[in-house]
Formats: structure tokens, C-alpha cells, sequence
């Protein structure tokens, strides 16, 4: 009798907890719908927007299908042991090179395993561990360093030199594609010339008398700089630089002084 007595106290006690629970949460969903229509909001969710998926790097992570790239990035970086701190600083810089004269290498993993294999430092490793192809290795092999601390830390000595060999070797096959450095300044003749060509009309005579002080100044460029190839980069950048500077200071005075004389001729005229 003493058992039962207790028996029914107990349940009496845990229908009284979940009569508590019920009423808290329909004061919550009272609370909430008061809120989205105050706010104005709908209650259903949108099942679109809201589509989750599996992260491929961690299957812990759900993430709405429209923000997994952006997860997947700083996911796989984070695995890889990059702090947000330095994920902060990253960036991609392939913007820069887009429309600019310059040469970019990318290097994505299986290129980046295959110059590193190529060291003298790295090959025997390869035949020791009977390792013969470098997807093989791949586990053995640091990734493709994403800062340059990393660089420093992952890669050897060796390592670092065969990449930057690999780099120079890309790039210059890309440049010699190219015909040289004088392709800016041409450009930027072409693009003051378009600018110009804007603001008016320009007589034959005009064009004919610029497109001769042009050669000209190429000529004089081209007679002070037969010895390029044995210039070191920071010389052969810092002669575009003055060039450039030169000539945009030419322009803008050329600008200046017919500004000055066209203000001249006005107030002259309005004398008289
Ligand atoms: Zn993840």
C-alpha cells in the first residue's frame, strides 16, 4: 500500500513538471508569435533558402546550401590549422592579374607535389618508401602553403628553390609571349590618345605632329636602354616608372598651358 501511495505521488509530481513544461512552452510560442507580428514577419520558413547540406571537410557541420562555399574555403583552411587570424589576412589576388600585363602562375596541389618530387632532396624518399607515382606520396607531402610563414615552415630549403625555379620558368614562357616592358608604355600612350580622342576632335595635322614626337620619344627610349636584358627588374621598373611619370607630367602641362592660354584669349576678349 506504502509502494502505490508513492507510486501515484510520483506520477502526480511528473504530470505536474509536464504541465509546467507545456505551459512554458506555449508562453514561448506565444512570445514568438507576438514578436513576428510585430515584426511582420512569417512564421514558416522558407524551405529553399534554409536547404542544408553536410560539410565535405567535417560532417559535423550543417551549413544552409547557400553559404556552403564560402564554409568550404575557410573549412578546409581551418583543417589545414590556419588560424581566422591569418585567414583574415587572405585573400585572392587573381583580380590583380586579370587585366594586367603581368604573368601569374597557379599552383594547384598535384603541380605543387610534382616540383617538390623533382629535388634531388625528396627523390630518394620516393624510391626508399617504394612510392613511384606522387599521388602516392601525396599523404607524405606537405599542401601547397597558403602564407608565407607557412612556406617557411612546411618547405625545405630545396623545396622552396624548385618552386621558384618552376615559377621563373612559367613565367618567362608566358612573357615571351609577350614582346617586352614597352607594351605599357604603348599601352598607356593608346589609352591618353582614347582619353583625348573623348574631349575632341582632333585635325590630321595634330595627330600627325604627335605621332611623330611618339616615335621620337621611343626612339630616344629605346637608344638609352640597349643594354635591358642586363638590367636587374627593380632598374627596368623603376626606368617605366620615370617614363611613365614623364610623360603623364608632359601631359598634364601640355593640359595646364592650354587651359592657361584659353582663359588668357577669353578675358582678352572680353576687354574688348
Ligand atoms: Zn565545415
Amino acid at each position: 500500500k506504502m509502494c502505490e501511495t508513492s507510486f501515484s505521488l510520483g506520477l502526480q509530481e511528473r504530470m505536474q513538471r509536464l504541465q509546467e513544461l507545456t505551459d512554458f512552452t506555449e508562453s514561448c510560442q506565444a512570445d514568438l508569435k507576438g514578436l513576428f507580428e510585430a515584426l511582420g514577419w512569417s512564421q514558416e520558413l522558407d524551405s529553399h533558402a534554409f536547404q542544408m547540406e553536410v560539410c565535405p571537410y567535417d560532417p559535423n557541420h550543417t551549413v544552409p546550401q547557400d553559404r556552403m562555399e564560402k564554409h568550404k574555403a575557410s573549412c578546409q583552411l581551418s583543417k589545414m590549422g590556419y588560424s581566422k587570424e591569418e585567414q583574415a589576412e587572405m585573400f585572392d589576388p587573381s583580380v590583380y592579374y586579370e587585366k594586367a600585363n603581368i604573368p601569374s602562375v597557379n599552383m594547384d596541389k598535384d603541380t605543387f607535389h610534382q616540383v617538390i618530387l623533382q629535388t634531388p632532396e625528396n627523390a630518394p624518399h620516393m624510391k626508399s618508401t617504394g612510392l613511384h607515382t606522387p599521388s602516392d606520396a601525396s599523404t607524405d607531402l606537405p599542401d601547397v602553403p597558403q602564407n608565407h610563414k607557412r612556406a617557411l615552415c612546411d618547405l625545405t630549403v630545396a623545396d622552396r628553390l624548385a618552386i621558384y625555379d618552376h615559377v621563373i620558368q612559367q613565367a618567362s614562357q608566358q612573357s615571351a609571349k609577350r614582346e617586352s616592358n614597352e607594351d605599357l608604355y604603348v599601352d598607356l600612350v593608346a589609352k591618353l590618345k582614347k582619353d583625348e580622342e573623348q574631349s575632341g576632335p582632333k585635325s590630321h595635322l595634330e595627330v600627325l605632329a604627335e605621332m611623330r614626337d611618339y616615335r621620337r620619344r621611343r626612339q630616344s627610349y629605346r637608344v638609352k636602354n640597349v643594354h635591358i636584358t642586363k638590367k636587374s627588374y627593380t632598374e627596368v621598373i623603376r626606368e617605366v616608372i620615370d617614363i611613365h611619370s614623364g610623360e603623364l607630367g608632359r601631359i598634364w602641362q601640355e593640359v595646364k598651358d592650354e587651359e592657361f592660354k584659353a582663359s588668357q584669349r577669353s578675358s582678352h576678349r572680353s576687354h574688348v
